[in-house]
């Protein structure tokens, strides 16, 4: 059975790049009707950030990517949460110690600082506990068994390492990229389990891929130094015909190199999904939804960061994506974020969606601005009025609240450079022609409109944008005498003789 997860570390907000992660596991997981699981991998206490872990949750639910099993969701793999499985890696550490895979390390920080220090040099800048200096340092490869024996009963803080082969090398197969070796030399002696009991993300990632019997293993590329520690892992404790298989999905670039939370605040677009703050800064880092980004516009844009169906075709829904999904069509090369293409998918999707599916949407927007509008067929009919004039769902404030409340600025520099007596005429004569209308209806305003203009000698042109800066307030909107059949014929007359004022 397919068994795919998405293993966050809690450690603050969930940038584009980590949702793209969760939802190419998802579809995977959807399209061969598997399981997606979301582990909470919080084995470095210092990385910690209070509030990361719900964020995510909310961020899951925004983007309809739900897990199947999780914290919050259950299932039968549980906890889903390193910090609540610490009994289970000591084991599997100390197995790796018998089996001669690992070993105990008994360096003390002073020490381990020593061996930068000597070992320090111009092609060298940070030198790594290897296979060189191994066997110059205080562990039970370097000890008499006694003395660790004796070092662990008086409780002297160690750590277990993996002891990296020397000089082998390590191959297996990406989903993405094919086969991918490494030169074990290469690779430190990764601390295992930690002084304090806790696993190092190393060993509780196989640990648990394992106990939770995940079949394919995807990530970012970023952790594709890794993959050579996680199966030597693999092949020590459980043997490689259990292994899941892997695959590094490519990185996201921004301008310069890779999509990075400072391009955001640099370039002024969002990089996370929903807007986060930093407790311990205040820092608070804009997001996907807040911008005014429909969730399946997000997650249309993100497919397509790396993927494609081989196909021209660039708007997918989900059901689409689950589809029409493989693995094989992930690119390897680093995929482009364009900003301006990004919004573009929105605007497509806010053209397409229905009117009632916006509705929340646009309340929302109109509600933080304190536009409360109670009725929702009122509010549909305006959706559909300006819906194709909206990017980004924040615009939906500027495009329909002249529907709903009396403009509050007014562009004047439109029309008072060109305003003349024969249009206060004008406006004078439609002012008493409208109230007297029988129909209220947008075409029969405009017939009206232009015979009062024609016989006042005036093009229809000349004072049909002074009409809308009347009742729009600015250079925009649809047709003018739609607003005017919607405003109906109390607000119309009244925002006219406003302005004429
Ligand atoms: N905990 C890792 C992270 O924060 C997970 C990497 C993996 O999926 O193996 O991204």
């Amino acid at each position: 059975k397919v068994r795919v997860r998405f293993a966050p570390s809690p450690t603050g907000g969930l940038h584009l790049g980590g949702v793209r992660t969760v939802l190419f596991n998802y579809l995977f997981a959807k399209k061969h009707k598997g399981d997606f699981i979301l582990r909470i991998e919080d084995t470095d206490q210092t990385r910690f950030v209070p509030g990361a872990e719900e964020y995510i949750f909310e961020c899951l639910k925004w983007t309809g990517l739900q897990p199947d099993e999780s914290v919050v969701h259950g299932g039968n793999y549980g906890p889903y949460r390193q910090s609540e499985r610490k009994e289970k890696y000591r084991l599997y550490a100390e197995q790796l110690v018998a089996q001669g895979y690992a070993y105990y390390a008994f360096d003390t920080p002073e020490e381990l600082e020593k061996m930068r220090t000597q070992n320090r040099t111009e092609d060298n800048p940070s030198p790594q506990y290897d296979h060189k200096v191994r066997m110059s340092m205080r562990n039970s490869l370097t000890l008499s068994q006694e003395e660790v024996q004796r070092l662990i009963d008086s409780n002297t803080p160690y750590v277990i390492r993996i002891k990296m082969p020397e000089n082998e090398t390590v191959t297996f197969t990406d989903m993405i990229r094919g086969e991918v070796s490494f030169n074990t030399s290469l690779v430190d002696d990764k601390v295992l389990l930690k002084a304090d009991g806790m696993p190092t993300y190393h060993l509780a990632v196989v640990v648990d891929d394992y106990l939770m019997e995940i079949s394919h293993a995807f990530r970012g590329e970023e952790w594709l130094p890794s993959a050579p520690v996680h199966i030597l892992l693999w092949e020590y404790l459980f043997g490689l015909d259990k292994m899941p298989q892997w695959a590094h999905f490519p990185l996201i670039l921004g301008p310069s190199g890779k999509l990075s939370k400072r391009d955001g605040a640099k370039y002024g677009f969002p990089v996370y999904a929903m807007n986060w703050t930093d407790p311990r800064s205040g820092e608070l880092t804009e997001g996907f939804k807040e911008k005014g980004f429909l969730p399946e516009a997000f997650i249309n844009l993100l497919a397509l960061l790396g993927w494609n169906d081989g196909s021209a075709q660039e708007i997918f829904s989900l059901e689409e994506l689950i589809d029409k999904f493989s693995m094989d069509r992930i690119h390897s090369a680093g995929a482009k974020f364009d900003y301006e293409k990004a919004k573009w998918f929105n605007h497509e999707w806010i053209k397409k969606s229905d009117a009632s599916h916006l509705l929340p949407h646009v309340k929302q927007v109109l509600k933080s601005k304190d536009i409360a509008v109670a009725d929702d067929t009122l509010l549909q009919q305006v959706i559909n009025l300006v819906k194709d004039r909206c990017t980004l769902l924040t615009d939906f404030y500027e495009q329909a609240a002249y529907f709903f409340r009396q403009p509050q600025e007014y562009d004047l520099q439109a029309i008072l450079p060109k305003w003349s007596e024969e249009k206060n005429l004008f406006f004078a004569e439609l002012i008493r022609n409208y109230q007297l209308a029988p129909l209220w209806d947008a075409q029969e305003l405009e017939r009206n409109f232009k015979e009062i203009a024609a016989t006042n000698h005036l093009k229809p042109g000349e004072v049909m944008l002074p009409l809308r800066i009347m009742l729009v307030g600015g250079k925009f909107g649809p047709g003018v005498f739609d607003i005017a059949q919607f405003l109906g014929k109390e607000e119309t007359v009244k925002r006219i003789e406003h302005v004429l004022a």
